[in-house]
């Protein structure tokens, strides 16, 4: 069965794709919590980091590295930060691993 990140990027769902590469997808957050709040995900589902294996390694790795490029095509010049929701207590609620990029504003710091 598909996830929701996969019917997604499958047309399946409607969102705007904002970046997509062979490995990784970003689309905005239908629930924004902050001026710019954009979800990258691999195309390939993780279904959370901590079931991450070694042979992610190459896509986590990936995620990583387009997470400045997905930025500057939101205009996060000034900063942004990333967030990983694992599991109930963190908030999960789409088991498809995602990173969180926020950012467009001062975001404020302890989160909670
Ligand atoms: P999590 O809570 O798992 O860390 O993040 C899941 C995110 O997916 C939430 O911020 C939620 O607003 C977002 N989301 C849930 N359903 C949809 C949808 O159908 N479209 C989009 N664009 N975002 C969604």
């Amino acid at each position: 069965m598909k996830t929701l990140f996969e019917k997604i990027v499958d047309g399946e769902i409607p969102a705007k794709i904002i970046y997509q590469d062979d490995i990784c997808a970003a689309i905005n957050d239908i629930n924004p919590q902050a001026p710019v709040h954009v979800l990258l995900f691999p195309k390939k589902p993780i279904e959370r980091l901590s079931k991450a294996e070694q042979s992610d390694a190459d896509t986590l790795a990936h995620l990583m590295l387009t997470v400045p490029n997905v930025a500057k095509i939101c205009g996060l010049d000034n900063g942004f930060r990333v967030v990983i929701n694992n599991g109930k207590d963190a908030g999960e609620t789409v088991p498809h691993m995602h990173i969180h990029i926020l950012g467009g504003t001062t975001l404020g710091w302890p989160p909670c």
